[in-house]
Parts: C-alpha cells; sequence; structure tokens
C-alpha cells in the first residue's frame, strides 16, 4: 500500500502559517479556535493554541486541522482566561512534530511568553548557532524559538525592551503574535512581507493574519499593523511602536495570486477583485480563440472568471473538486496512475467534449500536477487545452516562510514558457507579464528601481540579505529526539 499525497502535490506553493490573537474576550480561546478555522488554508499540519487566565498560562498543541484539534468543549475548557493566541502551522523550516507546533511557550525571568509566527526567519540557523555557543539549550527545530531565546538573552529593562532588541537580531519575514502575562503584541516586520491585521470584537482586539478570520468571529477590521509597527494591546487599550529604521514596504505579491482567502482585503485590497483583474489581465496579453473558459478549482476560480469576462467567452466548470478528500489517501496499489489528482479534481465530460478549453490555475511550480489536468481534459474528449497562469513563470524560491522546493525542482528555472507548454503537452501556455501583475494591482508597472512588493519568487530580487542561503538548514544537520505522537 502506498499512500499518496493529496494536497502536497508538489505543484503548488504552499503558505507557511496563520496566526490569530485576542485580548479581552470572554472565552478567548473559543475565539481563537474559531478564527484559526477561518485561517486554516494557511496551514494544515497542526495547530494550538495558548491562553492566560489571569493566573497562569495554558495551552493545548496537536498535529492535525482545527476542527478535529479544537471541536469540543472539554478542550476550550482547559484554555481559560480573556487572553489567548493561535497558530496554524505549516512546516517551512523544522520537521513536523508536536515541538514544532505553536505557539512556542517559555517561562523566562519576565515571566512567561507565548509565541505565534507567520512567515521565515532567513538568519535563524545564525543566530541559533550564536545562542547555542553560548549556552543555549534548543526545544524545537523551528527557526521561531530563536525569538524566545533572543528575549530571554536581550538586557533590556523590560520585556517590550528585550522583545525589540531581539527583533531587531532578525531577518527575513516575520509577523509575530506575543502573549506574555501584561499585554498581547503584533509585530510585522520592517518591509511588511507577510500580513497581519487588527480588529476589535466588542471591547476585545483581535489580530489575526488576514480579515476573512475577523469576519468569521464578527470582529470589525481597524486597520492591517503597518510594515515595521509594533503593537502593544492590554486593558489600557492599543499602543503603537516604531522599533525599527524605516524601509519601504516590500509585501508578498503571491498573497493576492494565491495564499490569502479571496474574500479578504490585503494591504487594502480585495482578493477576489485583485484575482479577477488578473485573469482580465491575462486575457488581454495572451488571447486564445476557444469556446470555453475553465478554471482549476478553486484556486483558479477569479482569475478564470476575469479572464471570461474580459474576452466575452463563457466561464464554465469544465472540472470538479471533491471536498471530501482528506490529507492523503491509501492508493490500493502502485499502478493506478493519476489516481491522486482524479480524486482530488475530475473532468466534467459531458461539458467540455469537443470542446477548445482555456484552462486557468494560479501558478506552475513543478509542472506534475498540469501535466496530469491537461491529460486529464484531453481524455475527457477536450478539443484543445490552452493553459493560462495567473502568475509570472516562478523562477526562484521563496525564504521568507512559503514552502518551495529548490529551485532546481522549479519547471520555469530549467526552461523556458514553450518548453513548459511541451512538459504539460497543452496546445498553448502563457503566463501573466510582471507588469501585468502590477497593474491588476493598480500599479501602471513593476518599478525596477523601487519594487512595492516582494516578487522575488518570479524576479530573484530577494528584499533582504539571505544569511543562511546555501546552509543546510539547521535540523537537517541535527541529531534529533525522535518523538512519537498520537
Ligand atoms: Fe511571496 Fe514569492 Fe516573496 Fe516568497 S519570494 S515572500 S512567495 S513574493
Amino acid at each position: 500500500m502506498t499512500q499518496i499525497s493529496l494536497t502536497h502535490d508538489g505543484d503548488h506553493l504552499h503558505e507557511e502559517c496563520g496566526v490569530f490573537g485576542v485580548w479581552g474576550a470572554p472565552d478567548a480561546a473559543a475565539v481563537v479556535a474559531l478564527g484559526l478555522h477561518a485561517l486554516q488554508h494557511r496551514g494544515q499540519e497542526a495547530a494550538g493554541i495558548t491562553s492566560f487566565d489571569g493566573q497562569g498560562f495554558h495551552s493545548h498543541r496537536a498535529l492535525g486541522h482545527v476542527a478535529g484539534n479544537f471541536d469540543s468543549d472539554a478542550v476550550i475548557r482547559r484554555l481559560p482566561g480573556i487572553a489567548a493566541i493561535g497558530h496554524n502551522r505549516y512546516a517551512t523550516t523544522g520537521e513536523t512534530a508536536l515541538r514544532n507546533v505553536q505557539p512556542l511557550y517559555a517561562e523566562l525571568a519576565a515571566g512567561g511568553v507565548a509565541v505565534g509566527h507567520n512567515g521565515n526567519i532567513s538568519n535563524a540557523l545564525t543566530v541559533r548557532r550564536a545562542l547555542i555557543s553560548t549556552g543555549s539549550i534548543f526545544q524545537s527545530t523551528s527557526d521561531t524559538e530563536v525569538v524566545i531565546h533572543l528575549i530571554a538573552t536581550a538586557q533590556g529593562p523590560t520585556f517590550l525592551d528585550r522583545l525589540i532588541e531581539a527583533l531587531k537580531s532578525l531577518e527575513g519575514a516575520y509577523s509575530f503574535v506575543v502573549l506574555t502575562a501584561e499585554g498581547l503584541y503584533g509585530v510585522r516586520d520592517p518591509l511588511g512581507i507577510r500580513p497581519l491585521v487588527i480588529g476589535r470584537l466588542g471591547g476585545a482586539y483581535i489580530l489575526a493574519s488576514e480579515t476573512v478570520a475577523l469576519d468569521v468571529v464578527g470582529a470589525d477590521f481597524v486597520r492591517q499593523v503597518e510594515p515595521g509597527e509594533l503593537v502593544h494591546i492590554d486593558s489600557d487599550g492599543l499602543t503603537s511602536m516604531r522599533p525599527f529604521r524605516l524601509a519601504r514596504p516590500r509585501p508578498c505579491i503571491f498573497e493576492h495570486v494565491y495564499f490569502s482567502r479571496p474574500d479578504s482585503v490585503v494591504d487594502g485590497q480585495s482578493v477576489y477583485e485583485v484575482r479577477k483583474r488578473i485573469g482580465a489581465e491575462l486575457a488581454r496579453e495572451a488571447p486564445a480563440r476557444v469556446d470555453l473558459v475553465i478554471p482549476v478549482p478553486d484556486s483558479g476560480v477569479p482569475a478564470a472568471l476575469g479572464f471570461a469576462q474580459a474576452s466575452g467567452l463563457p466561464f464554465e466548470l469544465g472540472i470538479i473538486r471533491s471536498h471530501y478528500i482528506g490529507r492523503t489517501f491509501i492508493q490500493p496499489g502502485d499502478g493506478i496512475r493519476n489516481l491522486g489528482v482524479k480524486l482530488k479534481h475530475n473532468a466534467n465530460r459531458p461539458l467540455i467534449e469537443g470542446k477548445r478549453l482555456v484552462l486557468v490555475d494560479d501558478s506552475i511550480v513543478r509542472g506534475t500536477t498540469s501535466l496530469k489536468i491537461v491529460q486529464m481534459l484531453r481524455d475527457a474528449g477536450a478539443a484543445e487545452v490552452h493553459m493560462r497562469i495567473a502568475s509570472p513563470p516562478t523562477t526562484h524560491s521563496c525564504f521568507y516562510g512559503v514552502d518551495t522546493p529548490e529551485r532546481a525542482k522549479l519547471l520555469a528555472a530549467q526552461m523556458d514558457v514553450p518548453g513548459m507548454g511541451e512538459f504539460i503537452k497543452a496546445d498553448s501556455l502563457a503566463f501573466i507579464s510582471i507588469d501585468g501583475l502590477y497593474r491588476a494591482l493598480g500599479e501602471t508597472a513593476r518599478n525596477d528601481a523601487a519594487p512595492t512588493r516582494c516578487d522575488a519568487c518570479f524576479t530573484g530580487d530577494y528584499p533582504t540579505t539571505l544569511t543562511d542561503k546555501g546552509k543546510l538548514q539547521p535540523f537537517e544537520q541535527l541529531p534529533l529526539l525522535a518523538e512519537h505522537v498520537v
């Protein structure tokens, strides 16, 4: 028997994590569980919540989905208090094990501290080695743990001073939620690579990776945490600080293309509307003489709608996605080719038979899933399959908390667009241009001298130094305790 993966198909980038924090709500953990549920798309390997009830901290962390981990009153009752933070994990550094499930918690001289992190600290290996050489003892293999050790060894008189000192040692992408006995902190890295927003729920404050999580718990959106901003929330309200040197923000452009839910508002723009505009730009840049426009569901739907509306072509659901499959499935034998993709996606044969199709997807990473889907449509009788991609070719890996294969495994790093079209066996293949993507975001083109976004996976223009680049991840080198998780 072979286990096949139905979600980690290697042909999509995977978001790195979602964070959610509450200060001032009765049953804060229940609110956090709902918020994490709305952020499930950002990380599906594990979920955890840590609460503070005025006396002490309480934590529940487990592998698996939010619904499975926090579906009982008994679990929520074990997390009392008016303050709590939570985290959905998709491992980008550190292996999948319970010790890496966040929030991470430690007892420091200043008291207990719990940390949830969205992003990736790109100098974590270097910082970790330096800390170990001076006596720090690490418990997890997560890049996030370096923050706790940096806070523990910082010299400032207050927790806030130590937190700021710790943050200044970090490089890369981070949106943190930090819970202590005296308050909830939220912070975004100086470039604002990963998102973080503020909401109000009655008298409570909320911090969340995306606005959709505010909607789901019934909170009002207040504003985003600005790049380089640190907010402190306690019973006196919210205090904003700017501890970093001012930098030109470079939020991740891929949040709009794929990562964020379409019903979220990111950087002031509706993700759904941006995706439709991407589809419209794509139709202008790479039209096709076809009968139907169909999306690869679900992520290709808004861009396919935009493509269809801009080109005056019918939009149809030519591929139906099953919503009832788990993360993996037992394949009854090695010989059943393409079982995974067919369980997840099936061609709508009566619709597409004999038709010329434009097939819209958000990205191509390795090309393996695109190849299977094109073949599936041909097997179902499609006359032509023209693939259109709602992002430029993914030519570079991400070091900011998104799970990308090493560069050599990215299809676009190995061949040009016509070669990719041949690889996936499409009748034609086109990607939106980088300027077209910026136009969809309301700019006239990419400003090469001063880009307004991180777009490094398309351009190789990384907005930070990458101290650990080329080094083995710290955790691939370490002799680790084998941990058994049930
Ligand atoms: Fe986002 Fe790509 Fe930049 Fe990573 S490299 S932060 S996925 S734009």
